[in-house]
């Protein structure tokens, strides 16, 4: 079946739950056993039956169904936020003595749990720079055992070579994990690509509304043991409500990716035509490269997107966000709603950056209106600064 047809019908049980087309928030700790034997039967499979609330209830099963089948793998682990996933994952690979690649682009709290936590467990980092493709092969050591990407990097949206990367990886048996928070499977299945694991930071497109936060993990076999074995002894769970409330965003998430996409693409291009704006980073027109790799591996693109403007204005970034009002400021992403924030990547990007980034949210709004705002936000810098370009 199509995307979208999965995506309304995916983890619902009408005839289980009296008709109802929801899966209902299925609140629980302690669950019932009728005997001493449906008991003993359910603590040898505490994650296929009812056994107890941390291990799941029927809505974090339809959920955890619904996003295995959106990803093509064989089961999905529930994290809290999508950074509690990406440690989670990370801390169930990475044993003391071993050694992990990450990419240079990657979400910076990433960064952060490498050289703070990890390392403190005797897990060495080495960070990749992003458009390295199948030349990870000559980074990976004996005790390398993960490969950590992300496309497109966090703020800098360079594009990996996940087939690439995965192909040298495989080869060696070393599994890539790749946060894919910012296509979401509708737009991009690593596993598909020869990944291993796919991360989504729900809280963002799947969640979708800026009201919760929830972090997934799927992929296939022994790595799926792992995983949920990892989470269930560290105590993971997420709440029956913000189940609920990611599979209710889940049903809207094509549609929504869809109308994301159309107003990014709008944005985008105006951008590109004006004075201020150096360079636009959208992975379906940052550079031919990236782009090719976009236009091979993904279905479309999402409602991000970074800008850099011309160095004159690097005093004037502060005024210009505080002048929209439209774009609203605040961390994360993929609410309906637009948001715009300054952004600083880490140093160590062979990409060089001369003027000031800033990141995009284009939410649901009409684009014109967007547009709109973003113009009379340089109008207004060129009215009032002579550091404006246009002078
Ligand atoms: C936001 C984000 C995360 C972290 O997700 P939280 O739910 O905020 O913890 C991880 N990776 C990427 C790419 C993100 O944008």
């Amino acid at each position: 079946m199509q995307l979208a047809t999965r995506l309304a019908h995916l983890g619902r049980d009408p005839e289980r739950f009296e008709g109802l087309v929801n899966v209902p928030p299925t609140r629980a700790s302690t669950i019932l056993h009728r005997n001493m034997a449906a008991f003993h039967a359910a603590a040898g499979d505490k994650h296929g039956q009812p056994y107890y609330g941390r291990y799941g209830t029927p809505v974090s099963k339809a959920l955890e169904a619904a996003c295995a089948d959106l990803d093509g793998g064989d089961g999905a682990v529930l994290y809290p936020s999508g950074l509690a996933a990406i440690a989670g994952v990370l801390g169930a690979i990475c044993d003391a003595g071993t050694h992990l690649l990450v990419v240079d682009s990657a979400y910076a709290p990433v960064r952060e749990f490498c050289e703070k936590e990890l390392a403190r467990r005797g897990v060495a980092t080495t960070f990749y720079p992003p458009g390295i493709g199948a030349g990870i092969a000559a980074l990976l050591r004996p005790e390398t055992v993960a490969v950590y990407c992300e496309t497109p990097g966090s703020l800098t949206f360079e594009m990996q070579d996940i087939p690439a990367i995965s192909a040298a990886a495989s080869r060696q048996g070393i599994p890539v994990v790749v946060d894919n928070t910012w296509a979401t499977p509708y737009f991009f299945c690593p596993l598909a690509k020869g990944a291993s694991i796919a991360i989504q930071a729900a809280t963002k497109y799947l969640m979708g509304h800026s009201d919760g936060m929830l972090g997934v993990a799927v992929t296939n076999g022994e790595l799926l043991d792992k995983l949920r074995r990892h989470a269930a002894l560290s105590g993971v769970m997420v709440s029956a409500d913000d189940c609920f409330t990611a599979l209710r965003g889940l049903r809207t998430l094509g549609v929504r990716l869809r109308r994301h996409q159309e107003g990014a693409t709008a944005v985008a291009h105006w951008l590109a035509g004006r004075p201020e704006v150096s360079r636009v980073l959208y992975p379906p027109m940052t550079n031919e490269e990236d782009r090719l790799i976009w236009e091979r591996d993904f279905q479309g693109a999402s409602g991000l997107l970074g800008i850099e403007l011309v160095p004159a204005l690097a005093g004037a970034i502060d005024e210009f966000v505080d002048s929209l009002q439209l774009f609203a400021i605040g961390v994360s992403w993929g609410g309906f709603e637009s948001l715009v924030l300054p952004s600083h990547p880490h140093r160590s990007l062979p990409q060089a950056f001369r003027g000031p980034l800033l990141r995009l949210h284009i939410g649901l709004e009409e684009p014109a209106d967007l547009i709109d705002d973003l113009e009379a936000g340089f109008e207004r810098l060129s009215a009032s600064s002579t550091r404006s370009p246009l002078r």
